[in-house]
């Protein structure tokens, strides 16, 4: 049957969502296109988040026919005064009935919107506001019944709604229990036909609603069933000594009975005190284990903590998220979102009843931010001061979340909103108890947090309309604390049965009676009715600093420490990518372009390379990237030490041999040469010096070992060359080699830059170890010397002739 019910439901949620999501999407276009204006957009009194189904021309047949539950629907129109003054009623009547939706649900439609109307009309309509029930599984030529002269409060219109659901023809409502009162043939045979573990009677007056009210407010629940008895049931009521009407017991096989006992005899204390009885479990909800302060099932060791106190684990970790976590998704803080984190900062360096150093951190990011002259700070900045970089003494926020009272039985229940919530009372508490003179710093600081910051923005948007709805109201400090506690009430009554409800922390008008029996009363109808005055003394008590447990707290000496580790752990890291940004700089403002280009022929060649370095080798670091991972990436950090150079880090041995690391005065000394002689026939030529020393060297070892030399096959794409010594010589006395003779490999690296450049295959063949250089100059001087030639034998040639021409003269 609960399966039923519950099948019913969500179905008929499921229809109201994508009718709704339909109905949004028309709405969206026809506003883009201007049909209809944003004021008739936003119209209607109520939303989906309100508990009543908002009826629509999409939605309307198939949430009022052949529905398995019954349906009370207002029809207004949204310009009517009396619809307006009545919907806060509304609203109220679906928070408090909430419980009974999958016997009876509330709905409404807004009969001043043109698609509506039609609705309205069929129906007969002709004024605002009119109410009526529609039975389960009506047929569609169905009108409803119409509530005539409804009364215009809670109370009237819940007792008004049972008498509809007791006259109920047939079918009746899958879900919803007997609502007659029980004779005692019924309570006798109960447990033969029946499995729960728990009957309740109420024992009332026939004019009574409570046993009618608490058996709808249980219908959600498995485990227990409960029934009305009339106190003109004597058999019964003598059997069980009942005196009290109405009074409530609970009823065992065999006979055996026992008295609630509650504060008041009413419903809400009733249902409060039934719904939490041994076994009793929420439908659908896994049953609470037997210490349900073992039942977690994250990996995290479970806390054993007290329900009743508040800790400051918790408010350490939401600080710790809300700062370090839910302010990071913001890397440039600006216009709103600035001001927001400007007012929460401010609350809470003045409010927050830390420790010392905690307050300290906060007090000197307060400070920091107070001192922002600009409209924008980034958030790294913002970290920095979070995780006291500049050494203020004694301040800082502990790292990481270390959840206690908001410990919730699975990873994504509980926690951070938990917290939220419990610093935003510790706050408004603070605030009250330091004689603030601005009721609404708190509150405002937390809108304007939950606004711009707040992760969940389903949550964010309905916090925003309660404060739209009702801020205004808050004219001191006291009712700034009563405000929050308020809104807090209207949100857990909302989500009371939700998939986020923790089935350990059930959701409840808090606090409860078992916390603060004194918060609560009933009204002369036996209403339950909050003691405004109790609730405040009780908040300001809970929520008081001298009532923070500091239990699992971090040692303050031990914070300070790690703070220090991890800064001189921050510092040196920075330095690295200090030391290796400036490395970096400095090659590829020296290296020419010539050589740039070379070593893209080289990656090109080199496809493992490449892959190696993702990104070609980019040096600028990103954002996100932690400073190891950006060290180790660009190869710079081994150990905390400056090891390996871009370039180097992965690059494949050649033909089977290990590269050496590159020195940084290699790159100088390269790009020196470059500038300077323009030579890359130079470093072939050295390259191959080193080549042939270690051919000379292995020539050595081979006749050592009686075995012959075979030149090249180790160096593919390098000819089999050789150098002379004298050649060596030179360019020893150039101070060339002294980089590559240090190193074979280096030589074989060089050379093997150049595997398929002809030019190099040509000099190598051609020059047999003369440089380029040195035979530009070899052909200069030679041309020089022709000429020399040449003019010479031109000047002897005529010098006989001249002389000739100066004897003739006179
Ligand atoms: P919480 O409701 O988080 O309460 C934390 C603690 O505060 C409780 O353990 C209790 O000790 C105490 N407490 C409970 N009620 C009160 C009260 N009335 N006054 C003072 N103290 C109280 N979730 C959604 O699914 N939908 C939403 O729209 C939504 N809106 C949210 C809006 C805000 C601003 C915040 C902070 C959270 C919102 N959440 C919403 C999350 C949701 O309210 C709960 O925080 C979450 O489900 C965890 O619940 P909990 O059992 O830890 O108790």
């Amino acid at each position: 049957m609960a399966r039923r019910y519950s099948r019913a439901t969500s179905w008929r949620t499921g229809n109201t969502l994508s009718t709704n999501a339909r109905q949004l999407l028309i709405l969206t276009i026809l506003v883009y296109t201007g049909i209809l204006s944003p004021f008739t957009a936003e119209a209607g009194l109520y939303t989906a988040s309100d508990q009543i189904v908002i009826l629509t021309t999409e939605n309307a047949d198939t949430v009022l026919f052949n529905s398995t539950a019954a349906m009370v629907v207002e029809f207004y129109a949204s310009w009517c005064g009396h619809c307006i003054g009545f919907s806060p009623v509304y609203k109220s009547l679906a928070r408090d009935i909430k419980e009974w939706k999958p016997a009876v649900d509330l709905g409404a439609i807004d009969c001043a919107e043109e698609q509506s109307r039609k609705i309205c009309t069929n129906f007969g309509i002709k004024g605002y506001p009119t109410l009526k029930f529609f039975h389960a599984y009506g047929t569609s030529d169905s009108k409803g019944q119409s509530f005539r002269g409804f009364p215009r409060d809670v109370k009237g219109l819940r007792q008004n709604i049972i008498e509809k659901m007791e006259n109920h023809q047939e079918p009746w409502p899958p879900a919803c229990p007997p609502l007659e009162p029980a004779s005692l043939a019924e309570i006798d045979s109960f447990f033969e036909s029946n499995s729960v573990q728990h009957l309740a009677l109420i024992f009332e007056a026939s004019n009574s609603y409570v046993g009618r009210e608490v058996t709808l407010d249980l219908l959600q629940y498995d485990n227990i069933a409960v029934r009305r008895v009339l106190s003109t049931e004597e058999v019964l009521v003598s059997r069980l000594e009942v005196t009290d009407f109405p009074s409530c017991f609970l009823y065992y096989p065999g006979g055996n009975h026992t008295r609630l006992r509650v504060q008041n005899e009413a419903r809400t204390f009733y249902s409060y005190a039934l719904q939490r009885l041994p076994g009793v479990v929420r439908t659908g909800k896994p049953r609470p284990l037997t210490s349900d302060l073992l039942g977690n099932t994250t990996d995290e060791q479970w806390r054993v903590f007290n329900r009743s106190r508040v800790y400051m684990a918790d408010l350490e970790s939401t600080l710790h998220f809300s700062l370090r976590v839910e302010l990071a998704s913001h890397p440039i803080l600006r216009g709103d979102a600035l001001s927001a984190l400007r007012r929460y900062v401010s609350v809470l360096a003045k409010y927050f009843p830390g420790r010392p150093v905690v307050k300290n951190l906060l007090t000197a990011v307060d400070s920091w931010l107070q001192a922002q002259s600009q409209s924008e700070i980034s958030y790294s900045d913002l970290r920095d001061v979070l995780d006291n970089t500049a050494e203020v003494p004694d301040a800082a926020l502990p790292e990481g979340q270390n959840w206690v009272g908001c410990q919730g039985s699975k990873p994504h229940l509980r926690r951070y909103p938990c917290g939220v919530w419990t610093l935003f009372h510790v706050l408004t508490v603070q605030a009250k108890s330091s004689a603030s003179t601005e009721p609404l710093e708190v509150l405002q600081a937390m809108r304007g947090y939950v606004h711009s910051f707040f992760g969940c923005r389903e949550c964010a948007t309905h916090f925003e309309a309660m404060a739209q709805d009702s801020l205004s109201q808050v004219d001191s400090a006291s009712t700034a604390v009563l405000w929050l506690w308020s809104r807090h009430n209207h949100v857990n009554n909302r989500l009371a049965g939700a998939g986020s409800e923790d089935p350990l922390f059930p959701k409840t008008q808090w606090p409860t009676p078992d916390m603060c029996p004194a918060c609560h009363g009933v009204k002369r109808g036996g209403e339950h009715a909050w003691k405004p005055a109790e609730v405040l003394s009780f908040l300001l008590s809970y929520f008081s600093s001298e009532r923070l447990l500091p239990d699992h707290l971090e040692e303050e000496s031990r914070l300070l420490a790690q703070q220090k580790e991890q800064r001189e752990a921050r510092r040196q890291e920075q330095e690295v990518r200090r030391g290796a940004e400036r490395r970096a700089r400095e090659a590829s403002f020296t290296q020419p372009q010539e050589e740039e280009e070379d070593e893209e022929e080289e990656a090109q060649e080199d496809p493992a390379d490449e892959e190696a370095g993702e990104g070609g080798g980019t040096l600028e670091p990103a954002p996100w990237v932690k400073p190891e991972a950006v060290a180790e990436e660009e190869g710079v950090v081994e150990g905390g030490r400056p090891s390996r150079q871009r370039g180097a880090r992965s690059r494949p041995s050649v033909v089977g041999m290990k590269l050496r690391e590159p020195q940084e005065d290699i790159v100088d000394l390269d790009s020196f040469v470059n500038q300077h002689y323009k030579a890359k026939a130079l470093r072939v030529a050295a390259a191959v010096s080193a080549h042939v020393k270690r051919r000379s060297l292995q020539r050595r070892e081979d006749s050592v070992l009686g075995l012959g030399l075979e030149a090249g096959p180790d160096l593919p794409g390098a000819e089999s060359v050789d150098l002379g010594a004298g050649q060596y010589k030179r360019l020893q006395k150039r101070g060339l080699t002294s980089q590559y003779r240090g190193s074979e490999e280096e030589g074989v690296a060089v050379v093997q830059l150049y595997p398929h450049d002809p030019r190099g295959r040509w000099m190598n063949v051609l020059s047999v170890g003369f440089s380029g250089l040195d035979i530009s100059l070899c052909v200069i001087l030679y041309f020089l010397s022709s000429m020399c030639l040449l003019g010479m034998f031109l000047f002897f040639k005529m010098r006989p002739r001249f002389r000739r021409v100066k004897v003739a003269q006179p």
